[in-house]
């Protein structure tokens, strides 16, 4: 589906990105962090942006690597023709071990048991193992405790097969104003690093600041850092402290297929939860949580159609969903609907979206579906 690009088989719903707008993006966070390299995150499909495309954009853009959450999405980069490397940071399935040394993607490691594992897969290859090793410094979610990293570290470096890259954490609450929890993160990981130079060995390269710490604690930078919401334009919070200005990439459209008469009295969509109280006009846009459109917005969300906000009124449907236009309405079959994006003098963005559905954007962008189809402006 994603390939029909064909006007009269092109689905009137579609996502367009604009590449320049994420080199922009890269290029804000460039200046924030200095001389560090960034690593952009493009996990979940690049953020509902596209993978492959986004993976080619930022891959021009001369990062020392890319970073994903699963080895599926880093078979998908090198089959792609990406080179550089690729963090895969999700937990590590010992049955996919040669799946990462086939398609040569980086492994993170958080447990004891794993050196050993992959040390036979490279043992077998008669090759060397670049990994990285993650510690849970406050996250509690992947990574190595902090009281156990220096075994694991050490039984890395014994490995002749093994090497350490990196070394690398992940914040809980960079986002929040709050700064506790980030601030002894931040130390523990010094602590825990610190080991490399006790023991006379050099440091690994070291990373440690999603978008939330990029924006609100330079202390968290180390060598290198790891953004996603941000390279796409979006701030993972609204109160978070907008250090970095960015521009949003994505615009999600579609189209007016009907607009009709709809008397007082007559309910709308499944399980009639609306009807209106005078006559008035409908119309229907095709498009539902089939395509990752919350159900959550069914009598919450907005639309923007030449310029006004019209409100969703009835359930949000698998593949459609209605909107009152009021009687006098000057909307038509065929007028261009904006979900995401600006028209006009009017924008809805990806956190007004979020809001309304009781979600974070990170949510909304990356369950944007796959039956939508993506279009890209600005290919440098
Ligand atoms: C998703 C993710 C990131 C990027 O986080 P943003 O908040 O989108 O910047 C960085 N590191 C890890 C480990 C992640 O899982």
């Amino acid at each position: 589906m994603k390939s029909i690009t064909n006007q009269p088989i092109a689905r009137p719903t579609y996502v367009e990105v604009d590449l320049d707008r994420l080199k922009t993006n890269y290029q804000a966070i460039k200046q924030a962090v200095g001389r560090r390299g960034i690593i952009p995150v493009v996990k979940a499909n690049a953020y509902g942006h596209g993978l492959k495309e986004v993976a080619r954009l930022f891959e021009a853009l001369r990062p020392p690597g890319l970073a994903v959450a699963f080895l599926e999405e880093g078979v998908a980069l090198r089959e792609a023709g990406i080179s550089v490397p690729v963090l895969v940071m999700g937990g590590l399935d010992h049955a996919q071990i040669d799946g990462f040394l086939d398609y040569n993607l980086t492994m993170t490691v958080s447990s004891l048991d794993s050196p050993v594992e992959i040390e036979t897969a490279a043992a077998r290859r008669e090759r060397t193992v670049r990994l990285q090793v993650k510690v849970d410094t406050g996250m509690g979610r992947m990574g190595i405790r902090p009281e156990e990293a220096i075994q694991l570290f050490e039984a890395i470096t014994a490995s002749p097969f093994l090497e350490i890259v990196a070394v690398y954490s992940h914040f809980a609450t960079a986002d929040e104003p709050d700064r506790t929890q980030t601030e002894d993160q931040i130390q523990t990981f010094r602590e825990v690093v610190s080991y490399f130079r006790r023991a006379g060995l050099p440091t690994p390269t070291l990373h440690f600041a999603n978008s939330g710490a990029i924006l609100q604690h330079s202390a968290s930078y180390f060598d290198q850092v790891r953004p996603g919401i941000m390279l796409y334009g979006v701030y993972p919070t609204e109160q978070v402290d907008k250090t970095v200005e960015i521009v949003p990439a994505l615009t999600w459209k579609s189209k007016v297929v009907l607009t009709k008469r709809q008397p007082a009295g007559c309910p709308v969509s499944y399980g009639a939860t609306w009807a209106p109280d005078h006559d008035t006009r409908i119309a229907t846009i095709p498009m539902g949580y089939g395509d990752g459109y919350p159900r959550r917005l069914s009598n919450r969300g907005q639309v923007l159609i030449r310029g006004s906000r019209y409100p969703i009124v009835g359930r949000v449907c698998m593949d459609q969903f209605v909107v009152e236009i009021g009687p006098n309405a000057d909307v038509e079959t065929g007028d261009e609907v904006v979900i995401i994006g600006t028209q006009g003098d009017e924008t809805i963005t990806a956190d007004q979206v979020s809001g309304w559905a009781r979600t974070i954007p990170y949510e909304i962008l990356s369950g944007i579906g796959e039956r939508v189809p993506r279009r890209y402006t600005n290919q440098t």
